[in-house]
């Protein structure tokens, strides 16, 4: 715990950070490669901290989506292949240059601004063409449609051989979505091949993320993208743990008659005379204002509901009859040390949203700090 103690404060394990990919790269297919995604910052657990660890473990290949990720990963002296994970503004692609950032490409704007940079000795690496393939609608061509061959047959002359990559993304791992998903992706990848001088062995062809990884379901890919299993999101029966706690401190204990209403707006109004504590975490910190009906687990052991208004820096637990509490007690509001920790599932639903948002949202809200045990 750094001198200037914080009131709140995430905790990143390391050691699980390293396990769950150790255990990601064990699901990989023999002959398939992998592609750490540490996007969002590493999903708000601080890219810097986790480049190291994938290095470690032989990783080529990391994901990316904003440059001032791709520079923190060269910066901390990651060589292999940084791949951005969507379309790029204009801007960014000048931006990235230094920092050879691998480019998604699926319009002939993007395809002659890399051809002429690249003529220029600016851009080195490789280019990934994004295809649609019925996914996301997102940024990926589709080629489908007459137009959309046409667009692809102008980026295969434009960029010839710099082709290093053929990719999509599933929107869903459902069994026959997926399966669907994937054929299409393929049929469309041999559209390409014979439709350019392309070869097949110098092109890495790659769709799947963690949920296509854990899936039951065999798709062809050449490599996986996975972001969400390396901090312990999914499968927690295989092993994989959560990678990031979020604990505040309890800095006010007091007792309020029946009839107090608590918080903004008076909501809520104690039917019977209450202990509270004042736990110093609130919206600033990632507390959703939403989250009113969660609890959160006072010094390791006492599940207390969470009522009233979060306030900005403030939130307000039912402790009553928590024998021993004391101001300056630990509260977990995820994960945590305790007998019963908030697990992903439990905080998801608290929160209403996944895991990932929950992560990348806390990570940069609060202080963090590392630890390897
Ligand atoms: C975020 C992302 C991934 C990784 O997804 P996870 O579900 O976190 O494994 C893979 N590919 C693309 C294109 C992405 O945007």
């Amino acid at each position: 715990m750094p001198d200037i103690c914080p009131a709140s404060w995430c905790t990143v394990h390391r050691d699980r950070i390293s396990r769950n990919l150790e255990l990601a790269l064990d699901l990989v297919p023999t002959g398939r490669r992998f592609c750490a995604v540490l996007k969002a910052d590493a999903y708000g657990h601080g890219i810097q901290q986790v480049v190291p660890l994938v290095q470690e473990q032989g990783v080529t290949c990391i994901g990316i989506t904003s440059n001032s990720e791709a520079r923190a990963v060269r910066q901390a002296g990651f060589n292999g292949a940084v791949v951005r994970l969507r379309a790029a503004a204009p801007q960014e692609i000048e931006g990235a240059l230094e920092d050879r950032v691998e480019e998604q490409v699926a319009s002939r704007r993007a395809a002659q601004q890399i051809r002429a940079s690249a003529k220029a000795g600016r851009y080195k690496a490789s280019v990934h063409l994004s295809l649609n393939a019925a996914g996301m609608s997102r940024d990926g061509l589709e080629v489908s449609t007459e137009a959309g061959k046409e667009t692809c047959r102008e980026i295969l002359d434009c960029l010839g051989d710099r082709i290093g990559g053929i990719c999509t993304h599933f929107p869903s791992n459902d069994r026959p979505e997926l399966q669907q998903s994937s054929r299409l992706f393929q049929q469309q990848v041999s559209w390409v091949f014979e439709n350019s001088n392309l070869k097949r062995s110098d092109v890495v062809v790659h769709a799947g993320s963690s949920l296509t990884l854990i899936s039951e379901t065999a798709i062809e890919t050449d490599m996986y993208r996975c972001g969400a299993i390396l901090y312990g999101i999914l499968k927690p029966e295989l092993g994989f743990r959560s990678t990031m706690d979020l604990e505040a401190r309890v800095v006010s204990l007091q007792d309020y008659p029946e009839g107090s209403t608590v918080g903004y707006d008076r909501e809520h109004r104690l039917n019977r005379a209450r202990r509270l504590a004042c736990i110093a975490i609130g919206y600033e910190n990632g507390f959703r204002r939403l989250s009113r009906n969660g609890s959160v687990v006072v010094g390791g052991r006492f599940l207390a509901p969470v009522i009233g208004k979060i306030s900005m820096n403030a939130i307000v637990a039912d402790v009553t009859g928590a024998d021993g509490i004391q101001v300056g007690d630990t509260v977990s509001v995820f994960g945590g040390r305790g007998a019963a920790p908030i697990r992903p599932l439990m905080a998801e639903s608290q929160f209403r949203t996944i895991m990932a948002d929950l992560y990348t949202d806390w990570g940069r809200r609060n202080y963090r700090y590392y630890i390897n045990q």
